[in-house]
């Protein structure tokens, strides 16, 4: 029999040891392992998963506009608004990228109703924590426009960004210029507001994933690295067209973009250049993520190939410091505040200045009637241009001399 006094001795002895196991067991992430076992015995067939952060579960039938109409119903006090998720709980992956005929302006803004006039928007429950401005060269693409404003809203909102898209519209018929225009594109956007980051986007490029998100790294960013067209891969290490992100830090050290590239080619080989020459290194996203669509296109009246690019991508070495944003010179002509986007209507001249009348002998018609992207000849290519992040291309470009 035992007496009262051993059987203290036990109960004593018991609890010892189940503190003893305790102790142990939460050193080694008792919780962890507590609801590991839990969700055996709940779904035995998640044990294949290794991932331990959210798993991407995918964007519903790869439909941008997936559960976003959620957001529509979300009330929050705006004095107590809890600031935005590091990642964002909308964002699921790739997105499937078609271009139906018969949308109009009108269907894609019934289906953003919480983008407000001028293509702002916020996320309406909690503080965004990046604001990012968008600016599209643009001159009669109003088709591709209609979808890039399709896709791209819902896009940045499930990001949870707060962000505003510019229209920089080319005034007049002259030969179109790309760069002064993202030139003009900085300045007002800037003007308006205190932006921390600029994409710099063409308007004919669809992103298909929304992991590739619209924020700026701390080097200025190649974001278009894997478009349909070139097969989804870079065509060249230093290409810098398509879609870029920088700082307005960036862009300043750079002294933005150059203004005297007129027609069609180089002058995305300019600023590629002009990061380095600013001391700067390209991060690029990983081409799993930075993928896109181009809409199909031919090369538009007034803004033929450009024979002067290669001659003029040798000097940007000389000229980056007196060309750029400390010369744009431009007349604005109209800042409209549409439903979708603000739309700013400007004169950037010509080849001969902003008043003066244009060159009596227009540029020569194109040599190329359909131009391939491929990588300038006479770069000057010694300057260090260093890939960062998931680049497969991780190497510095050495040279680019063997096209053209
Ligand atoms: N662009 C435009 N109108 C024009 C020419 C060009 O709006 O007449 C803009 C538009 O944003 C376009 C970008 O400039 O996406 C780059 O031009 P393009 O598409 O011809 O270049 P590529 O297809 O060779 O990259
Ligand atoms: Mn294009």
């Amino acid at each position: 029999m035992i007496s009262i006094q051993s059987k203290w001795r036990y109960l004593f002895m018991f609890l010892g040891i189940q503190l003893v196991v305790m102790a142990l067991l939460s050193r080694e992430g008792y919780q962890k392992r507590v609801s590991y076992f839990i969700r055996i015995f709940r779904k035995p067939d998640t044990t294949g998963l290794s991932g331990r952060n959210q798993t991407t579960v995918g964007i519903p039938g790869g439909d941008v506009y997936a559960n976003l109409s959620t957001l529509f119903k979300t009330h929050v006090n705006e004095d107590h608004m809890p600031l935005c998720p590091k990642t964002s709980p909308l964002i699921g992956g790739p997105i499937h990228v078609k271009f139906p005929s018969g949308l109009t302006l009108a269907e894609v803004q019934r289906k953003n109703p919480l983008v407000m006039r001028g293509g702002r928007y916020r996320p309406p429950d909690c503080e965004a924590r990046h604001r990012t401005a968008i600016i599209i060269p643009h001159r009669n693409r109003e088709h591709h426009l209609k979808f890039l404003l399709y896709y791209l809203h819902p896009f940045l909102q499930r990001q949870q960004l707060n962000y505003r898209i510019y229209i920089i519209h080319q005034a007049g018929t002259y030969t179109f210029n790309r760069a002064k225009l993202m030139n003009v594109g900085f300045r007002e956007a800037m003007r308006e507001e205190d932006w921390d980051c600029l994409f710099f986007h063409d308007v004919d490029l669809i992103p298909e994933d929304d992991r590739n998100t619209y924020v700026c790294d701390s080097t200025p960013k190649h974001v278009a690295i894997a478009m349909d067209k070139f097969g989804y891969k870079l065509p060249y290490n230093m290409y810098f067209g398509g879609v870029s992100a920088l700082t307005p830090l960036h862009y300043l050290k750079m002294n933005g973009f150059p203004n005297n590239y007129w027609g069609w080619g180089g002058e995305d080989d300019d600023i590629g250049l002009r990061v380095s020459l600013g001391g700067m290194y390209i991060s690029r996203p990983s081409v799993k993520v930075g993928r896109y669509k181009m809409i199909k296109h031919k090369l538009d009246k007034g803004n033929d190939v450009n024979p002067k690019r290669f001659n003029m991508l040798a000097k940007t070495r000389q000229t980056w410091k007196s060309d750029g944003m400390n010369t744009a010179e431009y007349e604005l002509i109209s800042r409209e505040y549409m439903p979708l986007y603000t739309n700013i209507t400007v004169n950037i001249g010509t080849e001969a200045g902003l008043h003066s009348p244009p060159p009596p002998h227009p540029p020569e018609k194109a040599e190329e009637k359909h131009p391939e992207k491929k990588a300038p000849a006479e770069v000057p290519v010694n300057v260090p241009a260093k890939i960062t992040e998931g680049d497969t291309n991780k190497k510095p470009t050495q040279n680019t001399s063997n096209h053209v």
